[in-house]
């Protein structure tokens, strides 16, 4: 992969990012997505931000290599205090990480999307976790997809600010209130995976010398609202 020739994923996660965006990519290690969307024009500046050494590296030579030092500034830092007000940055893009940790990173630097229009997000995991963070946070969640990949399908979710507060349902935390409405192959793919998943760790925790029941019927009920969703 390289900023010509993205993966099936980021390419997705682009879809999301607005013409003429201000966008801030963090966690972007090669910085493969933004140099992509400044390359074909899409972008007008991007703030591509990492927090370890080496990926930090990796996005200023893919930056430099293509040319694009005038659009894209890489920055060391954690999460959002890679952007500044001057920035003017609108969307935000958190891809690659797990749901738990975009929601700490969104939390930790709250008062740096002041201004920012739109989250675009892809956890690899926790998707649940970061839902909930979006709700509390008066975030309205706008669209979702889902990308089957390398055996392994990501959740892509993309966010507003909204004025009003507005809730959605532990279903719709799980499932994703979007995905919900349009289910489809991949999402069912999705679910059967976790279902048998799940029913491996039930198995090992069943034959356990203390089974721990409490864990044990909380996932049957997990696995049985999943079957049904299903159904
Ligand atoms: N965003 C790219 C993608 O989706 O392909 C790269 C994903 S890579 C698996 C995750 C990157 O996030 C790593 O390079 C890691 O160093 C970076 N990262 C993790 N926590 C971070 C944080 N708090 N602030 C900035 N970058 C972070």
């Amino acid at each position: 992969m390289d900023a010509q020739h993205l993966s099936q994923r980021l390419k997705q996660v682009a879809e999301f990012v607005p013409e003429n965006a201000r966008m801030a990519d963090i966690g972007s290690d090669h910085a493969y997505l933004p140099a992509s969307l400044a390359l074909k024009g899409k972008i007008s500046f991007a703030v591509a931000g990492e927090v370890v050494k080496g990926p930090y590296e990796n996005m200023v030579s893919e930056i430099h290599n293509n040319g694009l030092q005038d659009t894209i500034i890489p920055r060391f830092g954690n999460g959002l205090d890679a952007i500044e007000p001057a920035d003017k940055i609108d969307t935000v893009v958190i891809a690659g990480m797990g749901g738990s940790l975009i929601a700490d990173i969104l939390e930790r630097g709250k008062d740096r999307l002041q201004g920012v229009s739109r989250l675009v997000l892809q956890p690899n995991v926790g998707e649940y976790r970061l839902r909930t963070w979006l709700m509390h946070n008066r975030y309205q969640i706008m669209a979702e997809r889902l990308v089957e990949e390398d055996d392994h399908i990501y959740e892509i979710i993309v966010a507003e600010p909204s004025i009003v507060p507005f809730s959605y349902s532990d279903f719709e935390l799980t499932f994703g209130p979007l995905l919900l409405e349009k289910k489809g192959p991949v999402f069912e793919n999705k679910w059967k995976d976790y279902i048998s998943r799940q029913e491996r760790v039930l198995d090992q925790m069943a034959s356990a010398k203390q089974p721990p029941l409490d864990r044990i019927n909380d996932m049957k009920a997990r696995i049985q609202l999943v079957k049904e969703t299903l159904d």
